[in-house]
């Protein structure tokens, strides 16, 4: 059995043979991980369900589907990703070829969190492979029967010489981090960031984080309240609420809350039936640890549990639950509640709403319902968030035309399509000089004088490009 250190300088010597850089083997990959998923696919579903009682409908679309859409999309577009950009020149340079380059980064690391843990693995390794790097993948040790079965589907499918599957806990992560890597892909929690962080300082590995937090959902003005309830159901009920970008809270005024109550209560019952355990299509809580501290939460907070409440520890299940008179120094808004419980506070205007939003840290998303596009722009103007859905949760993720990451302590970098091509990828500054124009050049040479100086200042001006 290999060690750590052992797999990942296989790794980079295989980095260095320049094995990956051709297109046609990157392709090849991409097409044999698109087989894996293919091929697969009821295992796959079944390893889900043993680790999260995920929903086969809901694991086909948020882990399956949307891993083969982005790997599409990557097979049609990465070739002409990879061509060398041409750029402009100035006077000086005018007789030179200026490019920049995409180069793969090296051997990199993605380590994923277990809520999603086929698609946060997955996802990231499509841009890894269309670049050209070597990849390890760490899955989550919360989501095991998915956690091994990517151990056992990864080697059989994709090259054994240019990726790794390394499976563990924290401390076997801790160790797995104390390698050189060229780049660390990270999702999950900011606290764990922190240490990601650490341990990319010793070698000054670049990282991406891919975190959470709370993200709000301010329903202002006039709004089509049945259909609200419903989106904002769907968003936060999908996978039982542990998704980074489930709307977190509401925020809304007391007649909106008011009217929407019953719409929740309905969207609720017809979605997941009067009796949401026996509702095949509702998640469970990945581990007894996570359902006790959403209890705990549901004990501690100030506010008034209005639908649900209901639990079962032996079932980590938690009922599709609302809070209303929630204070903004409750428990449930100290952390990411990442789970079935949905806290509603009161503002009783546009700017108290966006006011709120801007006390806390800067969301993963952030979601207004209105029908009002003047209140959908302002919030736009006024807030900051990794993104932005209007009348909808969650959707906006599901493009491979948008990026994809946090701002603040949401996270920093972005992936998804194009955007996980640059973020695997280093953006080589390359110029082809020739010998022409040696007397141009002679003008920063010493003796130095002001007439040089000025002729020179001309010459790399980007005035100067337009006389040409
Ligand atoms: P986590 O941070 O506990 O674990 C994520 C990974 O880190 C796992 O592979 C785990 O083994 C590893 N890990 C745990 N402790 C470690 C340590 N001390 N040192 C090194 N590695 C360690 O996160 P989680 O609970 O799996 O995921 C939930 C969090 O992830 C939530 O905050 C959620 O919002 C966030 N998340 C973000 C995104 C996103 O795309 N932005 C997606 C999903 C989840």
């Amino acid at each position: 059995m290999e060690t750590h250190s052992q797999v990942v300088d296989r790794l980079r010597s295989v980095f260095c043979s320049g094995i990956t850089i051709p297109e046609e083997f990157r392709r090849a990959q991409l097409t044999k991980l698109m087989s894996m998923i293919k091929e697969n696919e009821e295992v796959i579903l079944n390893a889900l369900h043993k680790d999260l009682s995920k929903p086969k409908f809901e694991a086909a679309l948020a882990e399956l589907d949307i891993v083969t859409n982005d790997l599409h999309y990557a097979i049609n577009n990465f070739s002409s990703w990879m061509k060398p950009e041409y750029v402009g020149t100035n006077l000086a340079t005018k007789l030179d070829t200026c490019f920049v380059r995409r180069e793969p980064l090296g051997v990199v690391l993605i380590i994923g969190p277990w809520n999603y843990p086929l698609q946060l693995l997955l996802l990231p390794l499509v841009g890894a492979i269309a670049a050209g790097n070597c990849v390890v993948l760490k899955p989550s040790e919360l989501s095991p029967a998915t956690g091994s079965l990517l151990a056992e589907l990864v080697p059989k499918y994709l090259s054994q010489d240019c990726y790794a599957v390394v499976c563990g806990a924290a401390e076997e992560t801790k160790a797995l981090l104390q390698n050189r890597f060229d780049h660390i892909f990270y999702t999950g929690s900011q606290t764990v960031a922190r240490s990601i962080l650490q341990a990319a300082s010793v070698h000054l590995t670049p990282v991406t984080l891919e975190l959470g937090g709370k993200c709000p959902c301010f329903i202002q003005g006039r709004v089509d309240i049945a259909a609200a309830a419903r989106r904002l159901v769907w968003s936060k009920f999908f996978n039982a609420g542990q998704s980074c970008v489930a709307p977190d809270y509401v925020l809304c005024s007391q007649s909106t809350r008011d009217a929407l109550l019953p719409e929740l209560r309905q969207a609720l019952e017809d979605f997941y039936t009067k009796d949401p355990q026996k509702c095949p299509d509702l998640c469970r809580i990945v581990s007894p640890r996570h359902w006790t501290r959403l209890i705990e939460l549901l004990k501690k907070t100030r506010g008034k549990v209005v639908i649900g409440g209901e639990s079962n520890e032996e079932d980590k299940y938690i009922a599709p639950t609302v809070v209303v008179d929630v204070a903004e120094d409750d428990a449930l808004m100290e952390e990411e509640i990442f789970g079935p419980i949905l806290p509603i506070l009161t503002v009783e205007s546009l700017q108290e709403g966006i006011d709120l939003i801007n006390r806390k840290e800067r969301p993963l998303a952030l979601y207004v319902f209105s029908d009002e596009s003047s209140i959908v722009n302002t919030v736009l103007e006024k807030t900051k968030s990794g993104g932005f859905c209007s009348n909808d949760g969650i959707v906006h993720m599901t493009l491979p035309t948008l990026p994809f990451g946090g701002i603040g302590a949401s996270g920093c970098g972005s992936y998804h399509g194009r955007y996980s091509f640059e973020t695997f990828s280093h953006r080589r500054a390359c110029m082809l000089r020739g010998w022409g124009l040696e007397r141009l050049n002679a003008l920063r040479y010493p003796p130095y004088s002001e007439d040089k100086l000025s002729w020179l200042r001309w010459t790399t001006s980007p005035k100067s490009c337009s006389i040409m």
